[in-house]
């Protein structure tokens, strides 16, 4: 299977890191011919006004849009996310529109008003999932076809998934906890166990299916 992670900006390496220690090599992405022969993607966190310009320069856009079309698995975290959205709050930048959801960026302050809080993520299993949030965003309305796999209250999911699709408004690339990259890798693997994996892969008309025939 082949990962990769967005290069261009923000903290990709942490994320290598983490897949490296779970025996993936994943491969830094910074050209939109080096996507091609991806199964799965990261977008890191990072400074999506900054991720928006450099995937236009880049001509990323497309080929991202392309992967998710395909049913390949793409997970954004914090500014990654923001780029999945369908729509944000403010005129910029400039979101990928992959996911139906709608963000609104710096939903909880400055930097200074970052925080870490315990989550309990069902798909994870028992044990809460200790989230670091930088100046991070938060999803205000969620699609159907799209999974809340944790929230901070009702009003407030902090974590999505659509189809092969996942969206963290936080950093797991950030902590020794690696069971959000491992759902990750399963999902590329077509093992993902959220109820509506199959029907958003169908719904989408695209190729992607939980029953192992999908692209690998
Ligand atoms: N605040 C940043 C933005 O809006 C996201 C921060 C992050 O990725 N940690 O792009």
């Amino acid at each position: 299977m082949e990962v990769g992670v967005l290069a261009i900006q923000g903290d990709f390496a942490e994320h290598i890191a983490v897949l490296g220690k779970l025996g993936v090599k994943a491969r830094e992405i910074r050209l939109p011919e080096q996507m091609a022969s991806l199964d799965a993607l990261i977008i890191p966190g990072g400074e999506s006004t900054t991720l928006s310009r450099l995937m236009t320069i880049y001509n990323l856009r497309e080929p991202l849009q392309k992967m998710a079309a395909e049913g390949r698995a793409i997970w954004g975290t914090c500014a990654g996310m923001i780029m999945l959205s369908r729509e944000i709050t403010e005129q910029d930048p400039i979101p990928l529109g992959i996911m139906d959801i709608g963000v609104q960026r710096n939903a909880f302050g400055r930097q200074v008003d970052s925080f870490e809080q315990a989550l309990n993520v069902t798909i994870l299993g028992p044990d809460l999932f200790h989230a670091i949030f930088i100046r991070a965003p938060v999803i205000i309305r969620v699609g159907e076809g799209v999974d809340v796999l944790a929230a901070l209250d009702a009003k407030r999911p902090v974590a999505v998934q659509q189809g092969r699709l996942l969206a963290t408004s936080f950093h797991p690339e950030l902590t020794d906890d690696y069971r959000f990259h491992s759902y990750f890798l399963e999902l590329a693997r077509g093992n993902g166990s959220s109820p509506n994996v199959q029907k958003a892969g169908s719904e989408s008309g695209s190729s992607s299916d939980s029953s192992g025939n999908g692209p690998r």
